[in-house]
């Protein structure tokens, strides 16, 4: 595999789908931050056949970890300190999801109404399926 280095001190996203890492990229705002990041795409992957992986140098716990396993719960998370993995952790869909997803029912509040927060609950564990607080609008996973 190429060799981007290791890093110190942050945490590695691995198993993420490949050609997602730019859409987790965003979701994560990980472009606000002002710490390294390394996107490697289409790295070979037993498992997967292919995968992206995201390392960045920075401290976890400043990452909204609800987003990433609404993106995607299958991606693992490995926390770096010391050049070592020294935990992973484990994904968890979110019961509700705020502000990062939009309605996209024309007749919803959420669309007449302006500042009100967008928020998704989780209708459906098994199937992954989110809906609209307000109108019941399915989420469709394809458009993220
Ligand atoms: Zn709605």
């Amino acid at each position: 595999m190429l060799n981007v280095g290791k890093i110190e001190e942050g945490f590695v996203l691995d198993h993420i789908k490949a050609g997602t890492s730019l859409s987790i990229y965003r979701h994560l705002q990980l472009d606000k931050l002002d710490c390294t990041v390394a996107i490697i795409k289409n790295a070979r992957s037993n498992k997967m056949g292919k995968k992206d992986i995201l390392k960045v140098e920075c401290d976890v716990d400043r990452m909204d970890l609800d987003v990433l396993a609404f993106i995607d719960h299958n991606i693992t998370v490995n926390i770096i300190k010391n050049g070592e993995i020294v935990e992973k952790k484990e994904l968890i869909l979110p019961k509700e999801i705020k502000n990062v997803i939009h309605c996209k029912n024309p007749r919803c509040i959420t669309s007449i109404e302006q500042g009100l927060p967008h928020i998704f609950v989780l209708s459906d564990e098994k199937k992954e399926i989110y809906r609209c607080k307000y109108c019941e609008e399915k989420f469709d996973r394809r458009s993220l």
